[in-house]
Order: structure tokens, then C-alpha cells, then sequence
């Protein structure tokens, strides 16, 4: 197997750690930068020495442990900044001096009040100041993308020449969209004399959410780096997120032929551990790492689930560290979901026994989005002592979601669930307009529909199960 290989920059702890809200101590990064070892990235950003002594402490000592990727610092293109960063470095294994300077005349005219011509010699100095002090030196003209190209090539070039062995070029402001972007790198390995000596990288900015689009498609035309940050963290709305990036090589090896030494089985670990560091939850939404991503709510998405997981999982919870699939239990799952979540608890049901736990947990469910293992135990244990005053749902939901208002989204759990009824369903001021409620004695007469039986089509859909 002859794929390209591509090479995983993790910014988390540079880009990534600049988020608003994801700042990190020292101690905090070293844990992070020993995760993203076990996760096998070619390449830790660990920090911007020069920002602050903070960052440059994380970058030292990352440096000093964490001893099989290559660690990179940060600089902008000044001596002070090249000279900062190589201290930082002292300690590492595999140093890497990352330079950037800003090359979009926006840039040049508002932010550095440069002309191209400075802008060409800082860069060139920059890269040859920092190649004196180490063999790895990667250079970043910032905003590229808005970039004269003709003047990108340029700057290109001239790094090159001045000994650049990476050459980055950032969708800064997330600009950027994936056809245009591969074209950009298509015209650089076109026009620049000496691009074939250096690797070229990606760093897209997730501001139109194509981040993780346009870096493959950087990739598709002959990148051969990745910038990316667990969970997509980075400025504004973020970076190419990593495990999106690894996982569309994984999982699609035709279209993207490329290899990458992440263990993606550490990806989920990697996010959590972010997560828990930052106390910025994953989205739940998340591709590859949102507590969603490998969750089945839909009754029809179970059955099929629990039949072959290859009727909606197109990779294994397993193969991204994810424990196991887990079957979120709502209003919108069926039978065999819930028998098989009762199995895992311990209890096996007759049908009968079933039809009874399953009208059950309907109502609850049709309350609470979620139903956790502990109220289905809650109902099951109604079940099986055989209580009948509060054995309905809604004297569950009476007694652990006050105020209750018993929701019935379908006549047959009315005439069940409402049957004895006495509690404090009667104290209800739910004002949901999809709810039906029984207060009091009601009986089932008194139960009221205003909404469509959307449990009724998945309800005989089951039945056929
Ligand atoms: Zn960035």
C-alpha cells in the first residue's frame, strides 16, 4: 500500500488554546500535548513563545517531554520572536521554528503598513534568521487566500530559497471555498520554483464551516500537511477539526487515498479530554465525537441498528474510541430498542410484560427528552411489583418531574395510563400545546389530542418487528 502520507499539525494548543474560553495553565497543556502523543499527531504546535512567559513555559516544557513528535513555536517574522521561540525549544527532540507574516494587501496596508516589497525581505530575513538556528523551519503568509497570487508565489519562492521546509498557507478569515482553495495550491506547485523541496501545508479557518472541505481539497491537490485542533477549537469559529479530517481519510479511502498515523481509536478520549480541560462542552451534533454522533433515536434507525449496524453507522463507535453505540432512549424509539435496553438492565419481558413497560416509558419519555437507565429501572420495577395506584407513568412522572403533566401520544396509553390517576397531576401549569393531559380522576374521555399520533406510524411499524 503505496498512499501519500499525510502529515497531522495539531494546533490545538496554539490556535486551538487562542479560542475565546480555551485558554489553558501549563499543567493543562502538558496533559493535552501527552494525549495528542498517544494520538499519534506528526506535530504539536504547543504555543506562541513570544505572546507570553506562560506560553513559553508550556512550550519548554513540552519540549522537554514529550519526545516523538516534532514541537513547534510560533514566531512572528522578527529576530526577537524567531530568537524567543528557538529558546523555547532548546529542550525538544524535534524543534521546529513556525514563522508567519501577513501577505494580503489588507493586511499589509491596515495591520503592518508594509509594502510588498518589505513584506518579500521581512519574510526571506525571517525564515533565514530562524534557518540558522534550526534545520525545521515552517513559514505562514497569513491570510493567503485573500493574497494576490502572483504576489503569494513570490513570497513563496523567496522562503523557499531562504530555506523554508514547510510552507503553510492559511484560509486566515475562513474565506475561502474548497474548489478555490485546492486551485490555489494546484497554482503554487504550478508556479514556484523549489515547491517540490518542501512540504505544503494547510490551515483553514471554519468561518463558512468549510474548514475541514477546503483542507481537503488542499490535500486532493497536493498538500501533504494539515493544520487541525481536537474538536475543531480555534479562533472564532475554529480550525479544520482533526478527527474530521482523519476520520474522512479512514473512511473514505477511495476518494481520499491518504494515510495518516493518527490511532483514531484515541480520537474520543482526545475530545473529552479537551472538553474537560476547557469546560467547552463538544457539540452535541459533533461529527466523530458528539455524544449524538453514534447515538439512534428514531425508532426505524434502531431496528435497523440492532439488525446490522451498517444500515446507518458508516464507521464503528469503536473505531473512534467511542465505548459503544449507544441507543438514546426517547419518544421516538420502539420495542425492540427498549427490550433490548430492558436485556442490558437485567429483564427480559414477555410481550405482554413489554406492551405494559413500553406504554410506560412512552409517557415518560414524551415528557423528558432523554430516558435514563435509573427512571426505566424506576419503571420496571412498577412493573414487575405489579403496583397499580402509581404504577403508571404518570405517577412516575408525578413523583420525580413535578409539576407532572402526564403526556399520552396515543390512545391506548390514555386509557392505561390514565386509569387511577389520583396525584398531583392536578397541580399541572405545563402550558405545552403538543401535551395531552389527564388531571385528577380523569379518565381517558378526558384526555386530549391536539396534536398529529406521532407515535402511531412507528407504533405499527413495530408491531411488525
Ligand atoms: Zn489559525
Amino acid at each position: 500500500m503505496d498512499r501519500p502520507r499525510i502529515t497531522i499539525f495539531d494546533t490545538t494548543l496554539r490556535d486551538g488554546e487562542q479560542s475565546p474560553g480555551c485558554s489553558m495553565n501549563v499543567q493543562e497543556k502538558l496533559r493535552l500535548a501527552q494525549q495528542l502523543d498517544r494520538l499519534g499527531v506528526d506535530v504539536i504546535e504547543a504555543g506562541f513563545p513570544i505572546a507570553s512567559d506562560g506560553d513559553f513555559d508550556a512550550v519548554q516544557r513540552i519540549a522537554a517531554s514529550v519526545r516523538r513528535p516534532i514541537i513547534a513555536g510560533l514566531a512572528r517574522a522578527c529576530t526577537g520572536d524567531v530568537d524567543r521561540a528557538w529558546q523555547a525549544l532548546q529542550g525538544a527532540a524535534r524543534p521546529r521554528i513556525h514563522v508567519f507574516l501577513a501577505t494580503s494587501d489588507i493586511h499589509l496596508k491596515y495591520k503592518l503598513r508594509l509594502t510588498r516589497e518589505q513584506c518579500l525581505e521581512q519574510a526571506r530575513n525571517a525564515v533565514r534568521h530562524a534557518k540558522s538556528l534550526c534545520a525545521d523551519v515552517e513559514f505562514s503568509p497569513e491570510d493567503a487566500t485573500r493574497t494576490d497570487v502572483a504576489f503569494l508565489c513570490q513570497v513563496v519562492e523567496a522562503v523557499i530559497a531562504a530555506g523554508a521546509t514547510t510552507v503553510n498557507i492559511p484560509d486566515t478569515v475562513g474565506y475561502s471555498m474548497p474548489e478555490e482553495y485546492g486551485q490555489l495550491i494546484r497554482t503554487l506547485r504550478e508556479k514556484v520554483a523549489g515547491i517540490e523541496r518542501v512540504t505544503i501545508s494547510t490551515h483553514c479557518h471554519n468561518d463558512l464551516g468549510l474548514a475541514v472541505a477546503n483542507s481537503l481539497a488542499g490535500v486532493q491537490q497536493g498538500a501533504r500537511q494539515v493544520e487541525c485542533t481536537i474538536n475543531g477549537i480555534g479562533e472564532r469559529a475554529g480550525n479544520a477539526s482533526l478527527e474530521e479530517i482523519v476520520m474522512a481519510m479512514r473512511v473514505r479511502p477511495d476518494r481520499y487515498p491518504y494515510e495518516t498515523t493518527v490511532a483514531s481509536e484515541h480520537l474520543y478520549q482526545s475530545s473529552q479530554m479537551l472538553a474537560e480541560i476547557t469546560r467547552v462542552p463538544v457539540q452535541p451534533n459533533k461529527a466523530i465525537t458528539g455524544r449524538n454522533a453514534f447515538a439512534h433515536e428514531a425508532g426505524i434507525h434502531q431496528d435497523g441498528m440492532l439488525k446490522n449496524p451498517l444500515t446507518y453507522e458508516i464507521m464503528t463507535p469503536q473505531s473512534v474510541g467511542v465505548p459503544d453505540s449507544r441507543l438514546v432512549l426517547g419518544k421516538h424509539s420502539g420495542r425492540h430498542a427498549l427490550a433490548l435496553r430492558c436485556e442490558q438492565l437485567g429483564h427480559q419481558f414477555e410481550r405482554r410484560e413489554l406492551d405494559e413497560v413500553y406504554r410506560k416509558f412512552v409517557v415518560l419519555a414524551d415528557r423528558i427528552k432523554k430516558v435514563q437507565d435509573s427512571h426505566l429501572l424506576e419503571l420496571i420495577h412498577d412493573v414487575v411489583s405489579g403496583t397499580v395506584s402509581h404504577s403508571d407513568a404518570a405517577g412516575i412522572q408525578a413523583r420525580k418531574f413535578p409539576p407532572a403533566t402526564a403526556t399520552l401520544p396515543f390512545p391506548r396509553a390514555a386509557a392505561a395510563g390514565g386509569n387511577g390517576n389520583s396525584n398531583s397531576n392536578s397541580n399541572s401549569n405545563s402550558n405545552d400545546s403538543h401535551s395531552a393531559h389527564i388531571s385528577g380522576s380523569a379518565g381517558p374521555a378526558q384526555v386530549s389530542m391536539p396534536f398529529n399520533d406521532h407515535h402511531a406510524e412507528q407504533e405499527d411499524y413495530l408491531w411488525g418487528v
